[in-house]
C-alpha cells in the first residue's frame, strides 16, 4: 500500500535522481521504473561491469518521450569532480555503483577497495555538498558474515568473510558517521542475491541464477559449490527496487540513518533452485528435464545459510515484497529465454 502511494506522489510530483551503476542490473532496473514514473535521472556508470546493451534495453521498453528524461555520465566514482558534477541539482542519490562478486574481491582486494570504499565516499562528500535529500546506496547481507542466528536481524553481525563485505561494512560506518556529523540522511539496503532480467549471466563471477538460466538454455554444464544444500533467500528485482523507491523518498526521522535487509524471508537451497529453474526452462526446451547439476568444491568466503528477517524494513519503510522466489524466476525465465536463446552455441535449439 505505502509503494503505491509513493508511486502516486511522485507521478504527482516528479523529482530529480541519480542513479550510479545505472548500466548494471540493479541500477538498469531503477532507471527503467523511475521513467517510467515521470521522474528525471541522471546516470553514472563506468561501464566496468555494466553494459550499453542494458540501457538499450530500458530504451526499449519504455516510450521515446519517457528517455529523453535520462541524462548518461559516463564516467567513474572513484573521481571526486565525477561525483559532484552527477549530484548536481539532484533530490535523491540511489547508490548501486561497486564492484560486486565476494570471489573476485578475494582475488583482487585493492580493485574492489578503490570503488566500494573510496568511491562510496567520493560519493557522500558530493551528495552532502550538492544538499540531497536522501541518499540510499546498496549494502549486502554479506555484512553478516560467520554470524549463525537465523534469520538475519540488522542488529547482530559477526566476523566478515572477504574484503567485499568489509567494503560494505564500511560504507554503513561511513553513512552513520556522515549522519552524526552532518545530519546527512543516508539509508543503507543490505540486499540478500537480487535475481531479474539484465543480471549478467557471462563471465567468472556471474550470480548463479543467470549463470544456470544460461548454462541450462546453451547447453553448457551446470556445477552447484558443495553439496547443494547451501541456502539463500533469493530476491526479485522488483521487490528490490520497491525498497529503493521507498527509502529514496521517505521523510521518517526514525527511518533514516539506518541500514535495512532487502529479501522475500524466503529459504531455498541451491538443489532446490536447481530444480526451479529446470523446471522453468524445461517448459521451453523439454530436453533440459533431464540435465543434472556437477557437484564440486565449496567456494571460499561463502557462507552457509541466508535468511532475512525483513520485519525492520516492513516497520519502517513500509516494504512488503510482491513477488515470491518462484514467481519472480517466471519473469526472469522470460527474459532470459527471449535473451540467451538465440545465441550461438545454443545446443537445445538443434
Ligand atoms: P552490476 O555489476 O550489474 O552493476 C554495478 C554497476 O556499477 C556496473 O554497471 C558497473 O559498471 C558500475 N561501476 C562499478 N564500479 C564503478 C565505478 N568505479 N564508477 C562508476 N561505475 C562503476 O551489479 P549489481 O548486481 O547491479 O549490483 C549493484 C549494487 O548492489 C552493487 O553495489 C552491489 O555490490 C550490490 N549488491 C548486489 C547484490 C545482488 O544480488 N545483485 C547483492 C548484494 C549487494
Amino acid at each position: 500500500m505505502q509503494y503505491d502511494s509513493v508511486q502516486a506522489q511522485l507521478i504527482r510530483a516528479p523529482r530529480k535522481w541519480l542513479v550510479t551503476g545505472v548500466a548494471g542490473f540493479i541500477g538498469s532496473n531503477l532507471l527503467q521504473k523511475l521513467l517510467q514514473l515521470g521522474q528525471q535521472v541522471v546516470g553514472l556508470d563506468n561501464f566496468s561491469t555494466g553494459h550499453m546493451h542494458n540501457l538499450e534495453d530500458v530504451r526499449s521498453c519504455i516510450p521515446p518521450e519517457a528517455w529523453e528524461r535520462f541524462r548518461l555520465i559516463t564516467g567513474d566514482i572513484r573521481d571526486l569532480e565525477t561525483c559532484r558534477a552527477a549530484c548536481e541539482g539532484v533530490d535523491v542519490v540511489l547508490h548501486q555503483a561497486a564492484i560486486g562478486s565476494v570471489p573476485r574481491s578475494i582475488d583482487d582486494p585493492l580493485t574492489s577497495h578503490a570503488s566500494n570504499l573510496t568511491g562510496f565516499l567520493n560519493m557522500l562528500v558530493a551528495a552532502k555538498d550538492a544538499r540531497v535529500e536522501n541518499f540510499v546506496y546498496a549494502s549486502s547481507s554479506s555484512v553478516y558474515g560467520d554470524e549463525p542466528e537465523l534469520p538475519k536481524r540488522e542488529e547482530r553481525i559477526g566476523m566478515l568473510l572477504s574484503p567485499y563485505a568489509a567494503t560494505k561494512l564500511g560504507n554503513e560506518i561511513y553513512a552513520q558517521v556522515f549522519a552524526r556529523a552532518y545530519g546527512f540522511r543516508a539509508i543503507g539496503l543490505r540486499y540478500f542475491n537480487i535475481f531479474g532480467p539484465r543480471q549478467d549471466p557471462d563471465g567468472a563471477y556471474a550470480a548463479v541464477i543467470p549463470h544456470w538460466f544460461a548454462g541450462l538454455i546453451q547447453g553448457t554444464d551446470i556445477f552447484i559449490n558443495g553439496d547443494g544444500e547451501t541456502s539463500r533467500d533469493f530476491c526479485f528485482i522488483d521487490n528490490c527496487v520497491q525498497a529503493n523507491l521507498l527509502a529514496g523518498c521517505s521523510t521518517d526521522p526514525r527511518a533514516l540513518d539506518q541500514a535495512y535487509n532487502v529479501a522475500v524471508e524466503q529459504r531455498t537451497t541451491l538443489n532446490e533452485l536447481f530444480l526451479l529453474i529446470r523446471g522453468h526452462v524445461a517448459g521451453r526446451f523439454p530436453g533440459t528435464a533431464a540435465v543434472e547439476p556437477i557437484y564440486r568444491d565449496f567456494r571460499p568466503g561463502d557462507v552457509r545459510h541466508s535468511l532475512a528477517d525483513i520485519g525492520k524494513a516492513r516497520k519502517l519503510l513500509g516494504y512488503e515484497p510482491r513477488y515470491s522466489l518462484n514467481e519472480g524466476l517466471a519473469h526472469a525465465a522470460d527474459w532470459y529465454l527471449a535473451s540467451c536463446a538465440s545465441r550461438k552455441g545454443s545446443l537445445l535449439a538443434a
